[in-house]
């Protein structure tokens, strides 16, 4: 059985059907990228999952759980953890404040000082900030303190927006290095990504979107060298 299931799936802004009957699915352990233009409905889906956004029909399973009928504020306890495009840090708070608030579904104090330490291990610009004011980092330091605010909550499936947007060519490459050390530390990704090439060097398999259908599917390295794909998406 996949970890996070989706079949059928539909959704709509008022009369605007932005998901047409998707399916895909996610295993344990993989990196899955979902890629396409700007409007494709790649936001959707992650808001769609993690309850943000309802559906109109189909089901979304999450370990034999059907999310469409959990309520969102308990997703994240199941496992799931999202960082949602633009980051969404709290920006007059601390980094160490911001990284608090990721783990506030657990209780164990001692665990969560662990998982602190871990984040720490991961992002080291982070503990050396951990007293600054979160508003005041540079973009590729927010990322990097929203991914570490996700970690906190010791998700299995991590979902990830958009997470090289805006970030400066450097920034973009080191992003990407820590999404493949979550992945090899055991967590498992969906990635929502406009940086196709980016995304598909280090998934595992992908799912192209266009205007709310999955029109390919396969594996990253065999996408790479599809020629639609090359000319829509790497611009080649
Ligand atoms: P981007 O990379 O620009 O975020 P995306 O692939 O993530 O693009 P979505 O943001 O999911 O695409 O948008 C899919 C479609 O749904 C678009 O046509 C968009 O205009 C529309 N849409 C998104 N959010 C809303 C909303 N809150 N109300 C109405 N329409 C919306």
């Amino acid at each position: 059985m996949a970890m996070l299931e989706i079949k059928d799936l539909q959704v709509y802004y008022g009369v605007i059907q932005a998901i047409k009957g998707i399916s895909f699915e996610v295993n344990q352990g993989e990196v899955i990228a979902l890629i396409g233009a700007n409007g494709a409905g790649k936001t959707t889906i992650l808001h769609t999952i993690t309850g943000l956004v309802p559906a109109k029909e189909g089901s979304i399973m999450f370990e034999g759980k059907d999310l469409l009928k959990t309520p969102a504020h308990t997703i994240v306890a199941l496992g799931m953890a999202h960082v949602p495009e633009g980051r969404r840090i709290f920006a007059d708070l601390t980094v160490y404040d911001n990284l608090k608030l990721g783990a506030y579904t657990r209780s164990d104090k001692k665990e969560i000082a662990e998982t602190l330490e871990k984040v720490f291990e991961r992002f080291p610009r982070l503990k050396e900030r951990r007293n600054q004011i979160a508003g005041t980092l540079s973009g590729g330091e927010q990322q990097m303190l929203a991914m570490g605010r996700a970690l906190m909550s010791h998700p299995k499936i991590i979902l990830m927006d958009e997470p090289s947007m805006g970030l400066s060519p450097l920034f973009v490459t080191e992003i990407f290095n820590i999404i493949k050390e979550i992945s090899a530390s055991g967590t498992t990704v969906l990635l929502v990504e406009q940086n196709a090439k980016k995304a598909l060097a280090i998934a595992n398999r992908a799912y192209v979107l266009e205007t709310g259908n999955i029109v390919l599917a396969g594996d990253a390295k065999v996408l790479m060298d599809d020629d639609s794909v090359k000319k829509a998406y790497l611009g080649e």
